[in-house]
């Protein structure tokens, strides 16, 4: 028979949990971990560069925004993001702007300055009492593994982190995002999407802008595709595509994306007499689902879980959703003041882990449509499929189908098995005859 929670360990005590990485997965479950009584050590390297990625959210992010109590502290900082405008060519587009959604949909989102979104969300941790280290940390395999948790700190981790007292943590938990730490040290391999992009980005200052305002704009490009995702003072320009077609814009990423704007008619009268203020910072852009998310005393949460892409703009919301997914399933043991036994730990753990594993694949799966032109296909098939004074039925219809792309895109419902279900149905019956191969994405 399995033992009770607190048999298990003993007297009634906290939980204690030791988090690699303060970025937005790591600081989010440490607040809400720290709320409920459990010992958080957060651990994080600090090599924050000036520029990073992750600054247009989706509208689900909010209500978690809500919860950590920071959605007001964000606003200060941010711009609000009514919704994205989809470019394909010069002459075909669709702005979609997400109170049309409301209430299924969150009405907005926000755009952030990433440095100061992470700084806040970290502030908020260490105000909810988190014992917060700078440190590089490791990760190793348990030599003992078999009778205890798999992974363990590095002992130099466990020496730069006096309030772990020496001590095995509870749980681990791998929040180092791309760095995939837990991964490395276990040799977990990661299932592979198609896309193996390099992105360059960059600030620019008077841009002029004919969009909304806050409006993010996607735009299909030669090759790849260009973002622009308004901040307060700034827009934020940035283009994705393959390696070889960035190598052809230029040698460095100042060229590329200067190249880039220079050809493309949308962009140069975007930028007109603006100006570049920062650096021009470069990421490796590849999709990634680790094969494994959790293990005996150790778990992933956010990018160190799986990647998906950027282009819908998930990544943030998959970061912080993973973390309020893991604290929401430890809250029962936390409320309790009980350690769970190591079958219950495995238990929560696999369930978070098949949950997020569902999220990321289903994100992929959506932005696959976007790649392949299959939705730019069906928005076209739609509008062929529409009269000019279409009746009742044909706009019920329309209205039904837009507001599940509308679910699955805002993060509202992306595993909806039903609103998943018909844009595949839609992907393969509906695109009268329309190719997606000459709106996909190169
Ligand atoms: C080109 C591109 C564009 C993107 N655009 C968007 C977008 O518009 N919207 C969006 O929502 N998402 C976007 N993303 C994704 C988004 O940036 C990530 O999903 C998000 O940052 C994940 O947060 P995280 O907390 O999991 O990881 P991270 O933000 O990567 O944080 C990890 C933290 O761990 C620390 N760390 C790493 N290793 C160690 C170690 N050994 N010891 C201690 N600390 C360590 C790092 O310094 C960092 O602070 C984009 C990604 C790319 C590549």
């Amino acid at each position: 028979m399995e033992r009770g929670v607190n048999e298990s360990v003993g007297p009634a005590r906290r939980l204690r949990v030791a988090i690699i990485g303060a970025g937005p997965s790591g600081s989010t479950l440490a607040i809400l971990l720290a709320r409920e009584g459990a010992a958080v050590t957060l651990v994080d390297d600090g090599r924050r560069p000036e520029l990073l990625v992750g600054e247009s959210l989706v509208p689900a992010v909010v209500p978690i925004l809500r919860r950590l109590d920071l959605e007001k502290e964000t606003a200060s900082f941010s711009r609000i993001k009514p919704g994205v405008s989809f470019i394909w060519s010069s002459t075909d587009r669709v702005s979609v702007t997400f109170d049309r959604f409301a209430p299924a949909v969150f009405p907005y989102a926000y755009n952030v300055p990433r440095p100061q979104f992470d700084d806040t969300l970290l502030a908020k941790a260490i105000a909810s009492g988190v014992d917060y280290v700078t440190a590089r940390a490791q990760l190793v395999p348990n030599p003992a593994a078999g009778t205890g948790a798999e992974l363990q700190l590095g002992p130099e981790t466990v020496a730069a982190a006096p309030g772990l007292g020496g001590q095995p943590p509870d749980l681990v938990v791998d929040a180092t995002g791309r760095a995939r730490l837990a991964a490395r040290a276990l040799g977990i391999p990661p299932r592979l999407g198609p896309r193996k992009d390099v992105a360059h980005f960059a600030h620019f200052e008077g841009v002029s802008w004919d969009e909304t305002p806050g409006q993010v704009r996607i735009a299909r490009g030669e090759a790849g595709w260009s973002w622009c995702i308004p901040l307060q003072e700034r827009l934020s320009i940035g283009i994705v595509l393959g390696q070889d077609d960035a190598a052809r814009l230029g040698r460095t990423p100042e060229e590329r994306l200067e190249r880039a704007i220079a050809i493309d008619p949308g962009l140069t009268s975007i930028v007109g007499r603006g100006r570049r203020v920062t650096d021009v910072a470069t990421y490796a852009n590849y999709q990634l689902i680790s094969e494994r998310g959790y293990g005996p005393g150790w778990v992933m949460i956010g990018d160190a879980f799986g990647f998906v892409d950027p282009m819908l703009s998930p990544g943030v919301f998959l970061a912080l959703r993973s973390s309020e997914q893991l604290a929401d399933a430890l809250t029962p043991w936390l409320r309790r003041r009980a350690i769970p036994s190591p079958a219950e730990l495995h238990s929560v753990l696999s369930s978070y882990a098949a949950t997020q594993s569902e999220m990321l694949t289903a994100w992929l799966e959506l932005v696959a449509y976007l790649y392949d032109g299959r939705l730019a296909a069906l928005i076209q098939a739609g509008r062929s499929w529409m009269p000019e004074n279409p009746g009742f039925a044909k706009r019920a219809i329309q209205t039904h189908i837009a507001r599940h792309v509308g679910l699955l895109a805002s993060g509202a419902a992306t595993t909806s098995r039903y609103s998943r279900g018909l844009l595949r149905f839609l992907g393969r019956y509906g695109l009268r005859g329309i190719d997606p191969a000459e709106l996909a994405i190169r």
